[in-house]
């Protein structure tokens, strides 16, 4: 009976209000046949897991511990490879082993992993060659072909995102907690960096002391447990509402609503509108939560966004994700934090130095620079320690593979380089050796304050 459908689909606060971004899915019946069954599948990941990460986001509020957050900007189906999800893992991790060492502090690792499927976007369609089709939404809505049958939103891509997210946070678990990702051997990778790139030379002095560190704790017999696993967190834009409802769940031991497709969700820059679907969706669910604030966000949005999802100043409820570009970090930051700070909320503050530094090469290749990349995180530094507030971590859009996405870096890939691996199906990330660039410059950076 309609009925019925009708209270599935309007049950919760949000679904009655307007919600940007969100696909014209042409089969409605398909839709509600598909929401009905991913509501029916177990858990991606426990509720006690989503609280253990807020308590861990706690220490980053407090200025405990640093969050590194990385991954694709957009995963695809193909992309779920043993290969793929080792290299873009590995990367984190050496990336996580550096600044912990320089940093002397615990870096959270969260991956932009198992769930990054969908995609905001400018423009609802494409045009080329004077065809013009629905753009491009993620994997989890059409297809990245340029074809009209390609582009029509699919519901059933929905349990596709569902069974590849189930895949890849399967391999992370047996990846982090097998033995594969030993801190001894996740500093052996970065000591092969160092020797065999150009660009790892540089680093030479801080791969030694952290060998030295490691020598010495060996020496003494010191073998911690901590040592042999490592403690990783998924996350993705909670961008698609029917999806992230049907994966909300009641938890049985409170009574509270998680969010159980992710460990951590983040409201994108495109839809964070104070009165909208996604803010109060994002309200209700007890996940740590974060939001993309771009250059325009004013101090009253900030503070509602405070009120709205962390009314009782939880450390580690909420991390306010600030990507305001290399030109506008200086200018716009302080302020916010200023006020932010004052209002005694006590957010985390991380950088995503990636969104405000997008340009379109020559070649038509939508790409970013290196430099500019390093000098928003640089801006976000300065600002926080001119302050005395916390640079709380990083949010990188990134890979484990050589693709040749982002201009410059230590191993530099030039403007007319970019054709050769330009594999993205959204925005450039960063290669191997350029994230391992990032995360030595970082932990200098970080070692300096
Ligand atoms: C993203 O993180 O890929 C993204 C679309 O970011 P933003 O919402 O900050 O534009
Ligand atoms: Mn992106």
């Amino acid at each position: 009976m309609t009925v019925t459908t009708e209270t599935t689909r309007t049950g919760h606060s949000w679904q009655s209000l307007p919600a940007a971004q969100q696909p014209e899915w042409p089969d409605q019946e398909a839709l509600r046949k598909t929401l009905a069954e991913l509501a029916s599948y177990p858990p991606l990941v426990f509720a006690g897991e989503c609280d253990q990460l807020r308590a861990r986001l706690g220490a980053v509020a407090r200025g405990e511990a640093f969050l590194l957050q990385g991954g694709d900007c957009a995963e695809a189906f193909d992309g779920v490879s043993a290969e793929h999800i080792r290299n873009k893992l590995k990367t984190l991790l050496q990336m996580a082993a550096v600044l912990t060492y320089a940093a002397s502090v615990p870096v959270v690792k969260v991956g932009r992993i198992a769930g990054q499927y969908s995609k905001p976007r400018s423009k609802s369609t494409e045009t080329r060659d004077g065809v013009t089709l629905p753009v491009y939404r993620g994997d989890s809505v059409n297809g990245f072909e340029f074809t009209p049958e390609s582009r029509i939103p699919d519901p059933e891509r929905l349990k596709r995102m569902y069974n590849a997210s189930a895949a890849t946070l399967n391999l992370v678990r047996a990846f982090t907690t097998g033995g594969y990702a030993d801190l001894r051997q996740v500093h052996a990778w970065n000591q092969d960096f160092v020797r065999n790139s150009p660009a790892g030379q540089r680093y030479e002095q801080l791969a030694r002391e952290i060998d030295n560190a490691l020598a010495f704790m060996n020496a003494c017999g010191v073998a911690p447990e901590e040592f042999k696993t490592v403690e990783f967190f998924s996350s993705h834009e909670a961008l698609i509402l029917d999806y992230e409802t049907a994966l909300t769940r009641v938890d049985s031991r409170t009574g509270d609503l998680y969010d159980v497709s992710g460990h951590m969700v983040w409201i994108g820059e495109r839809t964070r509108q104070l009165d909208h679907a996604h803010i109060e969706f994002a309200s209700k669910i007890r996940n740590p939560i974060g939001v993309k604030l771009g250059p325009t966000t004013s101090v009253d949005e900030a503070l509602t966004l405070i009120e709205k999802l962390d009314p009782e100043l939880e450390p580690g409820r909420l991390t306010f994700i600030t990507r305001m570009g290399a030109g506008k970090v200086r200018d716009h930051l302080p302020t916010l934090v200023e006020k932010v700070t004052a209002s005694g909320a006590k957010p985390v503050w991380i950088c995503d130095p990636m969104h405000g530094n997008t340009f379109e090469a020559s070649s038509g290749h939508k790409t970013r620079r290196f430099d500019d990349v390093l000098d928003e995180v640089k801006g976000f530094f300065e600002v926080h320690r001119a302050l005395g507030t916390h640079p709380g971590g990083i949010h990188v859009e990134l890979t484990g593979d050589d693709v040749t996405e982002c201009v410059g870096g230590g191993d530099e890939v030039m403007v007319d380089d970019l054709h050769q691996r330009y594999e993205t199906a959204c925005d450039p990330r960063l290669n191997r050796s350029q994230s391992l660039d990032l995360a030595f410059l970082v932990a200098e950076m970080y070692r300096g304050q």
